[in-house]
């Protein structure tokens, strides 16, 4: 008897939460995973925090659904899963990743690679998978019965994708996490050009939904901002953001420029901004001491410095030594330099003469502000006479680019993921909304 041509999907984590995303599709005998995220909250809702789980087994963090229950996922099970997709380098869409049986092939794009290994070098972070498998834009690949071909988005991390992925006749469009008011807007473009309307289920975020409904700012129009902030000050611009985010640094460098200032990255970012110009799509970052950026230097904060020292990597800021600006080289260029600080760099910053009077751009999402860490360093840089403007936008789509999203690929179903109002989906589109955690196509 033939088999019943199907693809089964299961989410088993963000089908109403963001964070931790985890989607499983089967089709035949071909099981894949869309991201293996971290989980963001808990059930009731407060901080998730992976440290309450320490020395715990990984069958007891699946019996504790920290882990998501995924058979032959694991490296204690008997592996039959046959891939795992990572949209981007985001923690909740990879950050379970060191749980995952070393011989499970894990696609990924170069770019969202390069990120994995910085954040491991840096913070000890999980590493990148031995088994890691490029795929690059405009390409299409093969898992069993899967046909995959990755549409790259433009979303606050580097290199991000969606999905196509088609079997037994049917597509389903995976949207990762995405946006279309930064600066690689036009590949959504190419992205709409390239899909056939009519996709039979489209997963898409909804990040935005219940938060501002507001158009988002756009990049551009962000760093117009910024130029001004800088123009209107006579003192240093200290620069607040999540230092893998390469369109806002950019930005930040763009108003830089605009405003003759010296564009001063801590270690950390110079080094993610020039192992990423080296990726396709990278060509352009500027980075401390790339041939025409005489405007770009860098800073040495203490604990980094001490990091790197440790695990033996000081060819990272010997590397940019010539273009080092010391603390006596900052307190005589107050007025023209925009440097880059987060929590961890207090201590740095005591130490440079005449900061008072200064101006940090706090440039992440606002919830951080009431959290610990960030609440302990916004007042510590306060005290130091400091004044404090926010200035950001999303990472993720607002509701109108939702709509084109779902206007243009006209999907037959949309499941809500990477949410906390599922329940909104229904009256914003014109299609179908199916609710819930397991499906078939
Ligand atoms: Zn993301």
């Amino acid at each position: 008897m033939q088999k019943d041509k199907m693809i089964a999907i299961t989410i088993h984590r963000g089908s109403h939460e963001i964070g931790g995303s985890c989607v499983e599709l089967c089709a035949g005998d071909t099981r894949i995973i869309l991201d293996i995220g971290m989980p963001l909250v808990n059930p009731d809702g407060s901080a998730f925090n992976m440290r309450e789980y320490k020395g715990l087994s990984g069958v007891e963090l699946v019996n504790k659904a920290v882990l998501p229950p995924v058979e032959g996922l694991y490296s204690w099970q008997k592996p039959s899963i046959d891939a795992i997709l990572i949209s981007h380098a985001h923690q909740d869409h990879y950050g379970l990743l060191n749980y995952v049986h070393p011989d499970i092939p894990v696609h990924m794009s170069e770019g969202t690679q390069k990120l994995l290994g910085i954040s491991a070098l840096f913070s000890g972070a999980i590493k990148p998978p031995e088994k890691s498998i490029f795929f690059s834009w405009p390409s299409q690949f093969q898992i069993g019965a899967f046909t995959i071909t990755p549409h790259l988005v433009d979303h606050s991390s580097f290199s991000s994708f969606a999905f196509e992925i088609e079997a037994e006749d049917k597509r389903i469009f995976y949207s990762g996490d995405f946006r279309t008011h930064g600066y690689i807007g036009k590949a959504l473009k190419i992205l709409y050009e390239r899909v056939q309307p009519g996709v039979d289920a489209l997963l898409m975020e909804g990040t935005m939904l219940g938060r501002d409904a507001a158009p988002a700012l756009s990049e551009q129009k962000l760093s117009e901002k910024a130029a001004e902030i800088c123009k209107q000050s006579d003192k240093a611009i200290l620069i607040y953001q999540a230092g893998q985010n390469i369109s806002r640094a950019v930005s930040f460098y763009k108003a830089a420029k605009k405003s003759r200032r010296l564009f001063i990255p801590d270690v950390y970012t110079a080094y993610v901004l020039d192992e990423l110009s080296h990726c396709t799509g990278g060509e352009k970052l500027p980075y401390p001491g790339k041939s025409g950026f005489d405007d770009v230097r860098v800073w040495y904060p203490h604990r980094l410095t001490n990091r790197l020292n440790k695990i033996d990597r000081m060819d990272i800021p010997y590397r940019y030594q010539p273009r080092k600006m010391t603390k006596e080289d900052m307190a005589a260029n107050l007025d023209k330099m925009m440097l880059f600080i987060r929590p961890g760099m207090e201590e740095d910053l005591k130490h440079i003469e005449g900061l008072s009077g200064s101006t940090l751009i706090y440039s992440l999402w606002e919830g951080y502000k009431s959290r610990g860490r960030t609440q302990q360093f916004l007042d510590a840089i306060k005290s130091m006479g400091v004044n404090i403007i926010t200035l950001h936008s999303s990472g993720h789509a607002d509701i109108p680019s939702l709509k084109q999203m779902a206007n243009t690929l006209q999907p037959k179903k949309i499941i809500p993921i990477h949410t906390f109002n599922p329940d909104n989906y229904a009256s914003l589109f014109d299609y179908p909304v199916e609710m819930g955690t397991t499906f078939s196509l």
